[in-house]
């Protein structure tokens, strides 16, 4: 399941991979963490592969 390393995300800027996401399975919460909506992610790696900060992980 894909999900956000919150030690390696700054959560401090708008997430670069809501716009990524093929499906729009990425949103922020108010806080800055992009979250991933699992009904809608196909777990394609695009936001794994594009977080500048290698923060998105499949595990
Ligand atoms: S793995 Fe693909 S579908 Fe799932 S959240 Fe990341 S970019 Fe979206």
């Amino acid at each position: 399941m894909i999900h956000v390393d919150k030690n390696l995300c700054p959560h401090n800027h708008v997430c670069p991979l809501i716009k990524v996401c093929p499906v729009g399975a990425i949103s922020q919460n108010q806080e800055g963490y992009p979250i991933v909506a699992h009904d809608l992610c196909i777990e394609c790696g695009q936001c794994v592969a594009n977080c500048p900060m290698k923060a998105m992980k499949n595990n």
